[in-house]
Parts: structure tokens; C-alpha cells; sequence
């Protein structure tokens, strides 16, 4: 497995790659939902590529970029295991060598939920994304639906800059009692880890009581007060959305829906989703 460190190395070399690529942009500290997107790259592509960068600019807050999990050596090991024919590693200043002024305008997609909570993060996303799609010249670049936004706002962002690229979004993997996998997980203490699973409890429910047909809006109501009596969890949203675009929708509504929740154990938020049809 190739390590590049610089963006010239990485594009010298893909200059020269024939046959298709698939890329995996990643913070770091992999897990097996990580690995699952290398996986799916290698049964699409001819060369699978990783990045590993925890990006400064799309924190919101300075204690959790410094806290963010970094296991590089252990993710290494766990690519090359895999299959990956190649890392990008690349340092904060090879990234940034100038500090970006650059301004992102997603409309009505980054006003709800993730964006409206993390003001500036899907800005940041989508440098650090363009910047990386331009490095790694991949022909499909693979991303995990548990940031549902996040895919949107990417595919939004391919399309109207026109990455001659596909984007490919994976299901979100869970552990056995349905935690989401997340770099984050390994910053909660044993009692917060015992609770972490009401977030997907909490989804499932309302995504079946609004199959069941009840009212989208009583449910998140009865959802939110079951959830105000787990102690230590803060819930910053739970929405259900259009899954398409994220805004909100009515009882009437038929179509792909979103729930999506947001929330603190303690200092680490957790992100969730659950995806469904109701016709
Ligand atoms: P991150 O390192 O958290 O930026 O994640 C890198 C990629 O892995 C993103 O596209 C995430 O959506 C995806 N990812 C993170 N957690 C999971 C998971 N539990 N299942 C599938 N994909 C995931």
C-alpha cells in the first residue's frame, strides 16, 4: 500500500493509474463502517484510495477537533489488511498553505439540522471534499449515509462544480445493540456507551409510528419527552424531513423520509438517521 503525504505525489500518481479509482475521504480512527466503504470501492473499482485528514475547518468547536480519536499507525494496518493500494495523508499545511476565503452557498440544504447547528461546517466540508476530488481524480468517491447531509450537500457540490465523478453512498453499519459506528464512540465512558443506544432506539420508534400512520408531529413530541428523561443526553434536533432535500414535511407526505437526530452524551455529539419509503 502507497503512503502519499503531499498532493503532488498523490496526483503524479494517479496521472499515471489506468483503470477506474474509487476514493474513501475519512478523518481517521476507522471502524468498521469506514472499512465498509473500502470494501465497497474495491468491488467497484479497479484501485481503491483513502484519505485520512482530520480537517480543521469544518470543526465548529475548538474541544472537539482537539479531542478528535487519531489511531493512524492502527488505521494503517487495518488499510492495508483491507486491500487499499493507497493512504493520503496529508498535513494540516500541505492541505491549507494559505489560509482558504473561499465561501460555499447550499441554499436551503445547510439551513436545517447539521448546518444550522454547525454554522461554517459544510463550507468546510466541501473545501476539504474539492480539494481532495482534485488530488485524487477518483471516478467514484464512496461516503456513509449516517451523515446523510453531508451527502447531499457533496452530491449538490459534484454537480455544480462538475467532478466528472459518482457518488456512491453506503448504509450506515451499527453496532449489535444499534449504536451507530462513529470515530467519536471510543470518547464515551462506560455509562454514557450503556445509553448511546436510546439514539437509535428513538428513530426506529418514530419511523414506525409514522408508518403506523400517526402524526408526524405528535410523535416527535412524545419521542423528545421520552428522550428529556435519559440523563446526560442533551438533544440539540430530532427532525423528519424530505430525504432528498431535508426540509421538513406534512402527514400527507409521500416519499422518502429522513429522521434525523442530533445529541450530546456528556461532550461528545452523536449524529444519527433512519431512511425509509412511505407510500
Ligand atoms: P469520518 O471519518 O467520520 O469523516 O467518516 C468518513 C466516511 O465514513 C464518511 O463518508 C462517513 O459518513 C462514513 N461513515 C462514518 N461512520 C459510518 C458508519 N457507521 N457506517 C458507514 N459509513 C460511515
Amino acid at each position: 500500500m502507497k503512503i502519499f503525504k503531499t498532493v503532488q505525489e498523490l496526483t503524479s500518481f494517479r496521472t499515471f493509474t489506468k483503470g477506474s479509482t474509487g476514493f474513501v475521504p475519512t478523518m481517521g480512527a476507522l471502524h468498521s463502517g469506514h472499512l465498509s466503504l473500502i470494501r465497497s470501492s474495491k468491488n467497484e473499482n479497479d484501485f481503491t484510495g483513502c484519505s485520512i485528514f482530520v480537517n480543521p475547518i469544518q470543526f465548529t468547536n475548538p474541544e472537539d477537533f482537539e479531542k478528535y480519536p487519531s489511531t493512524l499507525d492502527q488505521d494503517l494496518k487495518l488499510l492495508e489488511e483491507e486491500g487499499c493500494d493507497w493512504v493520503f495523508t496529508p498535513s494540516v499545511l500541505e492541505m491549507y498553505p494559505k489560509t482558504v476565503s473561499l465561501k460555499f452557498d447550499f441554499g436551503n440544504l445547510e439551513n436545517v439540522m447539521e448546518g444550522a447547528f454547525r454554522p461554517g461546517h459544510f463550507n468546510g466540508v466541501a473545501i476539504v471534499v474539492s480539494k481532495l476530488f482534485h488530488a485524487a481524480l477518483p471516478q467514484r468517491a464512496y461516503f456513509g449515509r449516517k451523515d446523510l447531509q453531508q451527502t447531499l450537500v457533496i452530491k449538490q457540490l459534484t454537480t455544480d462544480l462538475g467532478f466528472n465523478l459518482e457518488i456512491r453512498v453506503q448504509e450506515t453499519l451499527r453496532e449489535a445493540d444499534g449504536l451507530a459506528m462513529s470515530s467519536r464512540n471510543v470518547r464515551l465512558d462506560q455509562f454514557q456507551r450503556q445509553l448511546a443506544p436510546v439514539i437509535y432506539q428513538t428513530i426506529s420508534f418514530l419511523q414506525t409510528k409514522i408508518l403506523e400512520g400517526e402524526k408526524i408531529e405528535e410523535m416527535i413530541a412524545a419521542a423528545k419527552y421520552n428522550l428529556l428523561t435519559v440523563k446526560g443526553l442533551r438533544l440539540e434536533y430530532l427532525e423528519v424531513a424530505n430525504a432528498s432535500n431535508l426540509q421538513s414535511i406534512d402527514n400527507s407526505y409521500k416519499g422518502d423520509i429522513a429522521i434525523c437526530i442530533a445529541c450530546y452524551l456528556g461532550n461528545v455529539r452523536l449524529i444519527d438517521n433512519v431512511v425509509f419509503m412511505k407510500s
